[in-house]
């Protein structure tokens, strides 16, 4: 392994930076200061947790440009969106600063008067995170900040694509006084320091988000030393536009949903199905919306859709608009592309695709990129059996003004996150997480905190 990571960014292809990469046995002297960090950092109060995390979040708001600007030169996305994620990241950290103070224990009736019962929480261990490059500052806060929050010292690992943000994110905090084994960043080989993680018993959990594949082999992994596990993966979602949904309402938050981020998110509106009497006039508005967007480098003014972060990512988006359109799709906007592989630079104007149907490979591959698919369905219940025919179950999404049938969708649908009316559900405030194949546990809300928790109980005899 190259003993330095070289970043580059997506829409130029230029060098942003060369950073130091940690071998095995660096990333084994991390998980060593992390587990006697750990000692004290666990025995803090939660108040003095809570006001360094308090201190980070606002150093985070504070510097919230130029993080923006290093998030769009790693990542792409455009700038305000870029500057967007700082402060729903930071949110992450000021939430958890809060819920530090609020993990309470129990006294339960004993079975007999001899005897006392008292339940307390306390923090699981030294937790390592291995996160992606499509949130590259609030996939990391929405973990860091309720492990710290715990009492649990954190090594993250980010992905290879956008590890300065991580870096940058980890400055601020020693600066709010965080110590500096408390929170670390490694740098390196996934799946090398991923093994590193796993095989230790001093890092007693991992919290993933990335690829269903690689939470897998994570998950089989960690059994080795039983570890406590959180699972951010895949999602396929659906969303889904009734025949009484209001049009516009539907229209404007499948854009919100489906092109943000050039379509690169986990909760991205991955299959659109639409009810036959309203499919046409959707499609139409859809295309006039998705034609506007601005493809380009996302730190020029105006620019909607940056560019897609590497060469794998493009070409899997090429290759589901070729086999869509190969087997009958037609093209309603978009379905073009800029590609420049020696500057290693890909760009997809947003697509609608019409005329969909399941044989496509659209209909069961996560997309990651800015293209929306229409299928059309008749009966709510055919709508309701293709929506849940995946082994995903992360984020759905659903229009209809009519409240009866919105709470029979709701209360059908196999997702960890609903979106009723609504193409934006993620909040700092709300557990976020999926079903079936997209994962296990939930991040944000007051369950957040909860997965970097022990549970220990004591009884007590007179
Ligand atoms: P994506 O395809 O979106 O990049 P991945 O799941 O491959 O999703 O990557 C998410 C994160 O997982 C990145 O930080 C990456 O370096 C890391 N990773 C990739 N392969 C492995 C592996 N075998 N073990 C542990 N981590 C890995």
């Amino acid at each position: 392994m190259p003993d330095k990571l070289t970043v580059y960014n997506p829409a130029t292809g230029e060098v942003i930076k060369s950073i130091p990469q940690q071998s095995a046995k660096e990333v084994e002297e991390a998980i060593e200061r992390s587990h006697q960090a750990f000692k004290t950092w666990s025995k803090t109060s939660a108040s003095e947790r809570a006001s360094l995390l308090k201190k980070w979040y606002e150093l985070i708001v504070e510097h919230k440009d130029e993080l923006g600007k290093l998030i769009t030169a790693e990542n792409g996305k455009p700038y305000q969106e870029a500057v967007g994620e700082v402060l729903y990241g930071a949110g992450y950290i000021e939430w958890f600063a809060e819920e530090a103070k609020r993990v309470y224990g129990r006294t339960v009736p004993a079975p007999t008067t001899g005897k006392r019962i008292v339940v307390t929480r306390q923090a699981v261990g030294p937790v390592a995170a291995i996160t992606p490059w499509n949130f590259p500052n609030a996939m990391i806060t929405r973990k860091a900040a309720p492990a710290l929050a715990a009492g649990c010292t954190f090594i993250i690992k980010p992905a290879p694509d956008t590890p300065l943000s991580a870096l940058e994110l980890a400055r601020l905090a020693y600066e709010a006084g965080i110590p500096k084994d408390v929170l670390q960043v490694v740098n390196g080989d996934g799946e090398e320091i991923g093994n590193v993680f796993t095989s230790s018993p001093k890092i007693r959990k991992i919290t993933f988000t990335g690829s269903t594949p690689v939470g897998k082999i994570l998950m089989k992994n960690s059994a080795e030393t039983v570890k406590h596990v959180s699972m951010e993966l895949g999602g396929h979602a659906p969303l889904i536009v009734d025949e009484d949904a209001n049009l516009d309402l539907a229209v404007e938050q499948a854009m919100v949903s489906k092109y943000r981020n050039a379509g690169q998110t986990c909760v991205c509106a991955n299959r659109l199905i639409v009810h036959e009497s309203v499919k046409d006039e959707f499609a139409k508005k859809l295309s006039e919306q998705a034609a506007k967007l601005k493809v380009g480098n996302g730190l020029e003014e105006g620019v909607n859709v940056g560019p897609i972060i590497n060469k794998k990512g493009f070409e899997k988006i090429v290759s589901q608009i070729d086999d869509a359109v190969e087997k009958g799709a037609k093209v309603l906007v978009g379905g073009s592309y800029d590609r420049n592989d020696d500057k290693g630079c890909y760009f997809v104007h947003p697509t609608v695709l019409g005329d969909v149907d399941t044989s496509m490979n659209i209909m069961h591959e996560e997309t990651f990129g800015p293209v929306a698919p229409i299928i059309s369905y008749t009966d709510i219940d055919e709508a309701i059996e293709l929506a849940n025919d995946t082994p995903f179950g992360l984020a759905a999404y659903f229009f209809t003004e009519n409240y009866r049938r919105g709470i029979y969708i709701s209360e059908n649908l196999d997702y960890g996150i609903i979106g009723w009316n609504d193409g934006g559900p993620s909040a700092v405030q709300a557990p976020f997480g999926g079903m079936k194949e997209s994962g296990v546990g939930r991040e944000g809300g007051s369950e957040g905190i909860e997965p970097y928790l022990e549970t220990k109980y004591m009884s007590i005899g007179l």
